[in-house]
Parts: structure tokens; sequence; C-alpha cells
């Protein structure tokens, strides 16, 4: 596989990845710098053969078979390579950002679609993350900002989360947290199962255990995950069951600032980016990300 070097300028993007093939080897070249190693939850074996004619892989470990988008935001869009390099190149090279009618322009997708490109790409790089947790996942959800609870025991919080949420201004969080591992938290519009469903299957590998509170939203997860859930009202910690962890990446979070639901996802990518890779925070950081503030 011939190495692409990473084009200086749009034009040489576009060039350079109007190959789908180019595109797609110089992808696999990011995703696996030490060679192509199976993606599949629980393998990442790197006994893989390729696949004759397809841009595929079997892994002779597990005997199932992979492409470079498995596992990745990329999996279930059929956008090639081709157009998701120049679009990550564009978002990537202009520090002012970057519009869906500028990418859409530039790579010759419609503006729909590049609007749906940037939301993956920048949900990406905002997690740091182009994999999806998976192993063991525990998610929660928490309500941020508006009226003062202090003492309302949580199930009474969670009755009165539908209408009496909204009315108190009140931001909800999902937080998905791999034990030991990675922490994504989002700001939902509520927290019914059409809302969080689709964050959990968007951000957690389908076939993970998933610990999760007696949430009805959460019910359905058992289609997708392995489902264990800890009822709070019953007891906070059962064996392995207990979203603790997520519980308290966020407490430490919510003492810490005021939180209002319009500040809340800068809050939220920072603070729980820190939870998983502590920031620097001595004299010389802050210096640095001052002068980085200057120069924007
Ligand atoms: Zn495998």
């Amino acid at each position: 596989m011939d190495r692409v070097s990473t084009p200086t300028t749009l034009l040489e993007a576009v060039t350079a990845f109007s190959d789908k093939q180019v595109a797609h080897d110089y992808f696999v070249s990011l995703r696996w710098p030490n060679g192509i190693a199976c993606p599949r939850q629980g393998c990442g074996s790197a006994n893989v053969a390729a696949i004759k004619g397809r841009n595929a892989w079997r892994c002779r470990e597990c005997d199932r078979q992979f492409t470079a988008k498995v596992c990745t935001i990329f999996e279930d869009s059929p956008i090639g390579f081709d157009k998701w390099l120049p679009a990550m190149w564009m978002l990537t090279a202009d520090r002012n950002g970057v519009s869906s009618y500028e990418v859409a322009r530039g790579i010759g997708v419609t503006q729909k679609t590049a609007w749906f490109m940037l939301h993956r790409l920048r949900l990406a790089m905002r997690t740091n993350d182009f994999d999806r947790l998976s192993g063991e996942v525990e998610a929660d959800e928490t309500y941020i900002g508006g009226k003062t609870r202090r003492g309302v025991p949580k199930a009474v919080r969670i009755g009165k989360a539908g209408k009496q949420a909204k009315q108190d201004a009140k931001a909800v969080v999902m937080g998905m947290r791999e034990r030991g591992g990675r922490v994504r938290a989002k700001v939902v519009a509520d927290n019914r199962k059409t809302t969080l469903l689709p964050m959990l299957f968007q951000h957690v590998e389908r076939g993970s255990v998933l610990y999760t509170d007696a949430l009805k939203s959460y019910a359905d997860a058992r289609d997708a995950f392995v489902h264990e859930v800890i009822d709070h009202s019953v007891s906070y910690v059962s064996g392995r069951v207990h979203t603790n962890n997520i519980e308290n990446a966020r407490s430490a979070g919510r003492t810490s600032r005021r939180v209002t639901s319009t500040s809340t996802p800068t809050w939220t990518s920072k603070c729980f980016a820190s939870t998983s890779a502590p920031r620097r925070t001595g004299r010389a950081s802050r210096r640095r990300s001052r002068v980085r503030t200057a120069n924007v």
C-alpha cells in the first residue's frame, strides 16, 4: 500500500483522495498504523486475511469479516472515504470553522449530506475518538441547571423529568462510560426512549454489556446490548452492576461549576475529557491556552 502524504491544500486533498482506493488506503493507514487488526469487540487479533477484490478482511481468530468502516463513526454511512477525507481536511484545516455549504461545494455533495458529515466529524473530534465505546459501558442521564432540588430522591426527579424538567429549564445530559476507559457526554432533548436509544446506538458498540438505572427508556436496549439494570431505590451496588462511575464523574463536574442550559455542551466535553485524560492545569498551560485564544 502506497502511503499518501498528507495534503496541504484543499485542491491537493480533493485530488489525492478523488481516487477511492487511495482514500481508502490512506484511512486504513491512519486507523491501523501498526498493521490491520480485527476491530470486533473482544478480538483485536492481527491474524487477518484480505478478501480478494473487496476492501474487506476476514479475521482468522473469530472468523468474522470487517471493513475499514466497521466500529467507526463511518460504519452506517454509504459515503466513501473519497468524500470523508476531504471533508475532514476542510474541517480541521480552517481554524474559523467551515460551513456545510462550503463543504458541499468543495467535495461535490448536497448541503444536506455535508451537514450530516460535519455533524459526525465534529462529534468525533470533540470526543477525540472515532470508535464506539465497548466492553462494559455504563449509561445514565442527569438533569442540570434550573431549580435546585437538593434532598429530592432521584426516583421522584426521574418521575417528573418529562414536562416538569422542561418547565424548570433543566438540561438533560446523557453520559456513557466505558469501565476503566473512555467517557462520552451529550446534552439531549429529553429522557425519552426515542432520544436515549439512538444515542446508545451511536456511541456504544452493539453486543457490549450495558449498565443503566431502571429508567423505562432503556428497556428496549436489551435487543442490542447485554442489558443489566440497577434499581437505585433498592440498592446502589450489586456485584458488577452499578452506574457509580458515571455518576461520580458527573457530580465532580456539577459541584465545581454553575451550569446553565446553554453553557452545558462545552462544559460536558471539557469536564468529561478531563476525567479520562487529566488536563494540564499549570501556569504554562494556562498561558498556552490564552495565546491560543488570542490567535483565533
Ligand atoms: Zn476477530
